[in-house]
């Protein structure tokens, strides 16, 4: 019998995954990607002997867990790929040139809070005993409508303290976290205030993260984003997944409410027994699909979910081992002008010298990432003359940065790179330049979209849209679940692996 087919919109992780369980499940799978490299947002590029990474800074599951399973998996990690555990989360430099750190360790971020503030001894332990109890969350393996009540029984008994603290704070924001807290120590206060800034942050977003840190099991993978996605493309590659470069997806054919197949942008039509989206989210529902299958929850979260703001990054190689402790740094710098964008909080500064895959010997790649809105350049063509000089003037204000953070640094400059969300887009397609999908906040921590639209059969959705805070984790994740999804729809045993 012939192999059933599955075409898969969008070469990004999730995409990648799908791939390859696809054809893990002896399905016949092709990958439709419009961009001349495989892995989406995860990625990096070369300029001169430097590689400017651009996603992953840390990776929940990398010790042990359902993320960790779908890794070996996959091939995101193997035997040997390096995990570095970092010592900080983030040094945060306030306007006055102090510091305010973020431990990667919940033990070591209270001892440092106490002897900050120790004024607010009951206040600092209640949040670190809060990130304790957020130690035990674990994924599940199985696709949401595929799971029954033991599923569930399961998980409220391994993960029991953290679903507890999650159901506690699921509605609170950051920021009302915090200040519920009520610390004496000004300093302590805005300082951890300015984490997240006057944004409705995710209270629950923000313990979750150090207990995966403390638990070592969120750390970096040595040869970053472009690496992690080269493995996924040879795992799939080499499971015998076809992979089309250079093609955008401009029509789903759909036929009796059956998705069968898609229309490329050169007119070519590729027919499929199934056909699942690892695309951006909105363009898939409301473009390609001219959004006539959504559901209220569909529409209201496009409607009412902020994605996250898109952002400029500029990359720096210098030809100099430019030193630190503190490889990612957010100097808060609220009104600050960088090029056209006025910085609502901070920018961040990373040091890649942790990872010496990334420049040669004794040389640094330095990246500065801002926010800015994508309504400031979603008019602008990249081709004018406006745009050139937008990119100049934030060169230009950038060499500033980069000299206060490494005095005398910037004439060491062998290149500079900019990416801006105008840049995001044309690779990505990612709507409004978000590079994680939507915020997690209050309003939608606890919430996920379905992997099936309402009344559309034989087609889903995966990648990071579907999960508030997104992520490379559930991506991948998810595009397992929709194999797993498709071999119960067929009939026949999910298998994971080859081996
Ligand atoms: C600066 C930055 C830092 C980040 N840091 C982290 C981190 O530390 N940890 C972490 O877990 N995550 C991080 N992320 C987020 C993470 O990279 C993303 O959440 C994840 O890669 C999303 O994967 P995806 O496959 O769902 O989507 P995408 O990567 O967006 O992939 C979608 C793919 O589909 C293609 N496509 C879209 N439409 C079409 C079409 N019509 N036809 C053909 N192809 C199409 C796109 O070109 C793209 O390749 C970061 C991201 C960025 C940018």
């Amino acid at each position: 019998m012939a192999q059933k087919k599955i075409i898969i919109i969008g070469g990004g992780v999730a995409g990648l995954s799908a791939g390859i369980y696809a054809r893990l499940n002896g399905f016949d799978s092709e990958i439709v990607e419009i961009h001349s490299l495989a892995g989406g947002l995860c990625t990096a590029w070369y300029r001169k002997q430097y590689r400017f990474d651009y996603s992953v800074q840390w990776l929940v599951g990398t010790r042990y867990g359902t993320f960790f399973n779908t890794y070996k998996e996959t091939n995101v990690i193997n035997d040997d790929v390096k995990i570095l555990n970092a010592d900080f989360h983030t040094r945060m430099v306030l306007p006055d040139g102090s510091d305010f750190l973020v431990y990667a360790n919940i033990d070591k971020w209270q001892e440092y809070l106490l002897e900050k503030a120790p004024e607010d001894e009951k206040a600092i332990k209640k949040m670190c005993k809060d990130m304790h109890s957020c130690r035990y969350l674990n994924s599940f393996d199985l696709a949401p409508s595929l799971r029954n009540p033991l599923h569930y029984i399961k998980a409220l008994f391994d993960s029991f303290p953290t679903l507890m603290t999650i159901v506690k704070y699921r509605k609170k924001s950051f920021y009302d976290y915090v200040s519920n807290l009520k610390f004496k120590n000004d300093w302590l206060r805005n300082s951890l205030l300015s984490l997240y800034g006057n944004t409705d942050f995710s209270a629950v977003a923000f313990l979750l993260i150090l207990g995966w840190y403390t638990n070592k099991n969120a750390g970096y993978p040595i040869g970053g984003s472009l690496a992690l996605a080269e493995r996924m493309y040879k795992r799939y590659t080499d499971l015998g997944g076809k992979f089309t470069f250079k093609k955008e997806v401009k029509d789903i054919i759909v036929e009796n409410n059956v998705a069968k197949g898609v229309v490329l942008d050169d007119g070519t039509v590729l027919e499929a027994d199934y056909v699942i989206s690892a695309g951006d989210g909105y363009n898939t529902i409301f473009n390609l699909l001219k959004g006539k299958y959504t559901s209220s929850k569909v529409k209201s979260s496009y409607e009412k979910w902020s994605p996250f703001c898109s952002f400029v990054q500029v990359s720096f190689g210098v030809n100099k081992k430019l030193e630190t402790k503190y490889p990612v740094q957010l100097v808060l710098a609220t009104g600050r002008k960088i090029g056209s964008t006025v910085l609502s909080q901070f920018y961040r500064i990373l040091n890649y010298n942790f990872d010496n895959t990334m420049a040669p010997e004794n040389k640094t790649c330095i990246v500065i990432r801002f926010d800015s809105p994508y309504d400031q350049w979603k008019n602008m063509d990249r081709n004018s003359e406006e745009y050139k000089q937008e990119k100049e003037r934030i060169k230009a204000d950038a060499l500033k940065i980069l000299d206060e953070n490494y005095p005398g640094s910037s004439e060491f400059v062998e290149i500079c790179d900019i990416a801006t969300p105008l840049t995001t887009v044309r690779y990505t397609k990612a709507w409004k330049g978000s590079y994680e999908g939507f915020r997690p906040t209050s309003k939608n921590i606890t919430d996920q979209l379905s992997l099936t639209l309402p009344g559309l059969d034989k087609f889903y959705m995966v990648g990071h849209w579907l999960f508030p805070g997104g992520g490379i984790p559930p991506s991948i994740q998810s595009g397992k679940w929709a194999i797993q999804m498709i071999c119960k729809k067929e009939k026949v045993k999910f298998i994971n692996n080859d081996k």
